[in-house]
């Protein structure tokens, strides 16, 4: 399509008003005969006229990319391109940003700022070693630029406390120098991974134990201690105890197993509070008369009936009362007791023995998470994680308040039956 170019029209007008001044200024003055007047001014239209029309047929151009009005349509279809080119950024879930090789950041998106915790100002200042906290992705950057290829590495963002995994892609030769940044998230995936490897560390650990007690004592019965039939005896019973303690880690890691996996099916029915104390307090009585401390029920006649799978929350009950025994000292005391307020029946087993520190106390609900003291006695660590799973699959909250030297109260909820249709 033709159309009329500014620029060239006001060329060709200035040209011709030019034109007509100079013209004009040279023959008026010089000229008094009439006839010669007469011919110069015809001479002067002719030349303005001359002039006009190629400053016309200039401005009338037929080349469409010069063409005014067409400029400014490319222009809003350029700033909407942008526009969708910004939202296709901002939508990604990835950190981005394009670099100049001067360092100087092109285009980013606003994910930048929740991965780096990056203030308006750095998120806007235009420089990458602004933009990106880490030093360990700027030398990234550096190091694909110089190269040509593709770097990538995993480092965390102490600001954001996020862990992130950099891929510097070097552009091809449209943008020669630029480069490609995407910032992945990655901390839970690490969190992961940190956990998986702590298991296995700890589960050798806790094997490694009684497997090298079992050789040294089958090596000393090897060695001589069989003829001597007292020390013989002895050795057995010792392997017999270390047998027992793999067959308990490996039966609670199975019930870890069980209770961490989503697909735990309860069998929740209204059940007596008051029963499931007595029953699990049943279990351990002889164990209580024989470490000398003293183990009480304490329960109200009229609670509601708690809504629980009853062999699990026994099971969470002896868990809890196991260890009191275990971390009572001799002449302490040990009290089991429930009771009710709106809607939540809540269980818990008071004793005097060591207490727990403050530090330990929001650890301890971890898997294999044993306090200093601890480490020497008897336990794998995994009792209290499994009865804070069984607890909170029943809708449950499982928490301890301490003193050292004093002793500790743990406790749990549970719903009351019916409270939820109430
Ligand atoms: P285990 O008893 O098999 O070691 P648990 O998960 O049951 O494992 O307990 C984790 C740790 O919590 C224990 O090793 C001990 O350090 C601490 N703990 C638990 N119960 C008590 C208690 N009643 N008094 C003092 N410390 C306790």
């Amino acid at each position: 399509m033709r159309g009329i170019n500014l620029g060239r029209l006001l060329l060709a007008l200035a040209l011709l008003g030019g034109l007509l001044v100079f013209l004009y200024s040279q023959t008026r003055p010089l000229v008094t005969d009439p006839d010669a007047v007469l011919l110069l001014n015809r001479g002067f239209w002719f030349a303005g006229l001359l002039c006009a029309f190629v400053g016309l047929a200039l401005a009338w151009s037929p080349e469409p990319e010069h063409n005014f009005d067409q400029g400014m349509a490319e222009s809003a279809e350029l700033r909407q391109q942008r526009q969708y080119l910004q939202a296709v950024l901002d939508g990604s879930p990835a950190g981005i940003v394009l670099v100049a090789d001067d360092g100087r950041v092109l285009l980013h998106n606003v994910r930048m700022q929740a991965l780096f915790a990056l203030s308006e100002d750095e998120l806007h200042a235009g420089t990458l070693t602004h933009l990106l906290r880490q030093y360990q992705f700027v030398e990234l950057w550096k190091k694909a630029a110089h190269t040509g290829a593709t770097q990538t590495t995993i480092a965390e963002v102490p600001q954001s406390k996020r862990m992130l995994r950099g891929v510097v892609q070097p552009l091809g030769d449209e943008l020669r120098g630029h480069s490609l940044i995407a910032f992945e998230d990655v901390t839970e995936l690490h969190r992961l991974e940190t956990v998986r490897k702590d298991f296995v560390s700890n589960v050798s650990h806790e094997l490694r134990t009684p497997l090298t007690s079992l050789r040294l004592l089958t090596e000393s019965l090897r060695g001589g201690a069989m003829a001597e039939p007292a020390t013989a005896t002895r050795f057995l019973t010792l392997m017999e105890t270390e047998v027992d303690a793999l067959t308990s880690l490996v039966s609670e890691l199975l019930e870890l197993a069980r209770t961490e996996s989503k697909d735990v099916q309860l069998q929740l029915a209204p059940t007596d509070p008051c029963a499931m104390l007595q029953a699990a307090a049943g279990r351990l009585r002889m164990q209580a008369e024989r470490a000398g401390v003293l183990l009480a029920v304490e329960c109200p006649a009229g609670l509601p009936a708690a809504l629980a799978d009853p062999p699990r929350i026994e099971q969470v009950l002896v868990n809890l009362i196991h260890n009191a025994i275990k971390f009572t000292p001799r002449g302490g005391r040990i009290t089991a007791t429930a009771s009710s307020r709106t809607g939540v029946i809540e269980f818990a087993v008071q004793d005097t023995g060591v207490g727990i520190a403050v530090e330990d106390q929001a650890r301890i609900f971890e898997r294999f998470y044993k306090t200093d003291p601890a480490r020497n006695r008897t336990g794998t660590g995994l009792g209290l994680a499994i009865s804070r799973h069984v607890v909170e699959a029943h809708g449950g909250h499982i928490g301890v308040t301490s003193q050292e030297g004093k002793g500790s109260r743990f406790f749990f909820t549970l719903s009351a039956s019916g409270a939820s249709e109430q």
